[in-house]
């Protein structure tokens, strides 16, 4: 059987492709891109890319810039917006070091070794995301209002809209990557839209996502306008969440499922969903990364707020969905924490340990939440056992840090360097002065 490596070098040959691009992600899930040219693909699959780490956020420590791409050839698909003459080809790279070995600092690697964990157990992780964003005429300026591209709301059908041109487009994009879109639709705030990827794979979905946010600014420049997946961009519009739909399989079976137990879930699913539940102040952090990603938790707008479950409940933080007791590969459970300015590899990385943490320590599942639990009282939710999500990123750290499962899951180096990353972009937040406060406080006393 020809070897994967041997397809991209011919295929490269036979479409005359001028230009392979090499993807790899920061810690914080930026997409990083070196271009090679086709002679460079033989020894890029052999010995690696060299390049210089220092300059990509959290991917070196000081004394060690070096560092190789290692490009992995069944990621390898056409650029369908460069065209199809002397055409640019991609594939998302694994980060080693320069004696070869896996680097710590890699989100890839964290994700690969967190499926690695579970695939110990004879478990198979299957994602599937729900990414929400906004369209702006123009980009953000300082001082100036953001200006989205139509006024329209949840599921609406605008008419000779750029908003449908525009999902459109993105889809014969993402379909000619070979990603496959499941859903798509306007979502609540102006200007914002909604795309659901097909499910697949963990990290499959992890590259895809990176992918997407890279299609979808694509086509919005090329559209006049500028997409964004920050995750509360508007103080009085809903933030853009990244709701993602989770399943284990083993043997070929969905391990959520199991025929006439209540919502079909089965006991692994019960642990699993206690896990993402008892661990959320711990991975909190890292699903929802950002100063901003607070105002989004916190802007109600149903984004969730505080740690419980529900079927079908959309105020809760981990939802199970609407059961066809035909659908038994379907059962999942949707959680419904995370931006879409989440780094995918990390994400997916602690959710998977929060949910094994819950299946290996056989956690109790708490009773669902029935509720609309944003219209509850404090003393309803306390009564009913609700804890609250961390309300800023400070304090989301301050769990992250003491947690052991968030240690272990990212390794020390990405953990690390995380928590410095953040305390630093928090104590920025912290010192400015808002005209919230000018407002409150100038003429006051
Ligand atoms: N925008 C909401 C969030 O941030 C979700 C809205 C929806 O999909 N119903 O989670
Ligand atoms: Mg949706
Ligand atoms: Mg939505
Ligand atoms: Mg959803």
């Amino acid at each position: 059987m020809e070897r994967h490596q041997d397809v991209v070098i011919r295929t490269v040959e036979e479409r005359d492709i001028r230009f392979v691009r090499l993807w790899f992600c920061d810690v914080l899930g930026t997409l990083k891109s070196i271009a090679i040219s086709p002679s460079d693909l033989e020894n890029a699959f052999t010995e690696g890319i060299g390049i210089d780490g220092s300059a990509i956020e959290g991917l070196t420590r000081e004394y060690e810039s070096d560092m190789l791409l290692r490009p992995d050839p069944a990621t390898f698909e056409l650029l369908p917006w460069r065209g199809e003459v002397a055409g640019t080809g991609r594939m998302m790279c694994d980060v080693l070091t320069p004696d070869g070995q896996p680097a710590a600092s890699d989100p890839r690697r964290v994700l690969k070794d967190a499926i690695a964990r579970a695939e110990a157990k004879g478990l198979e992780f299957f994602t599937h995301p729900e990414i929400e964003f906004y369209l702006f005429e123009r980009g953000y300026e300082p001082g100036q209002p953001l200006r989205p591209v139509d006024s329209a709301g949840y599921f609406d059908h605008v008419h000779r809209a750029s908003g449908q041109d525009f999902r459109r487009t993105v889809i014969q994009y993402l379909e000619a990557m070979n990603i496959q879109v499941e859903y798509s639709h306007h979502e609540n705030g102006p200007g914002q839209n909604e795309i659901d990827l097909r499910y697949a794979d963990a990290l499959t979905t992890a590259d895809n996502i990176l992918t997407f946010r890279t299609v979808v600014k694509e086509v919005a420049l090329s559209m006049g306008q500028v997409a964004t997946f920050m995750p509360k961009p508007m103080i009085d519009n809903p933030g853009s969440g990244m709701h993602t739909h989770l399943s284990l399989f083993q043997n070929g079976r969905n391990a959520f499922h199991e025929p006439g137990a209540e919502y079909g879930l089965s006991r692994t699913g019960r642990q699993f969903i206690a896990g993402l539940l008892r661990h959320a102040p711990e991975y909190c952090a890292v699903t929802s990364q950002f100063v901003n990603s607070y105002k989004r938790l916190w802007g109600a707008q149903e984004a969730p707020s505080y740690v419980c479950w529900g079927h079908n409940n959309r105020s809760a933080l981990v939802r199970v969905p609407f059961h066809k007791p035909t659908k038994g590969t379907s059962s999942r459970v949707e959680f419904r924490g995370a931006d879409s300015a989440a780094n995918p590899y990390l994400a997916f990385a602690v959710l998977l340990a929060a949910g094994l943490a819950g299946i290996d320590g056989e956690y109790d599942l708490p009773e669902g939440a029935e509720d609309t639990v944003w219209q509850l009282t404090d003393r309803e939710r306390r009564a009913l056992g609700y804890e609250p999500l961390p309300t800023d990123l400070f304090r989301a750290l301050e769990t992250f840090e003491s947690s052991e499962l968030m240690a272990e899951t990212l390794g020390e180096q990405v953990f690390e360097y995380f928590l410095r990353n953040k305390h630093v972009e928090w104590d920025r937040y912290r010192e400015q002065v808002t005209s919230v406060e000018l407002d409150a406080t100038f003429y006051r006393i």
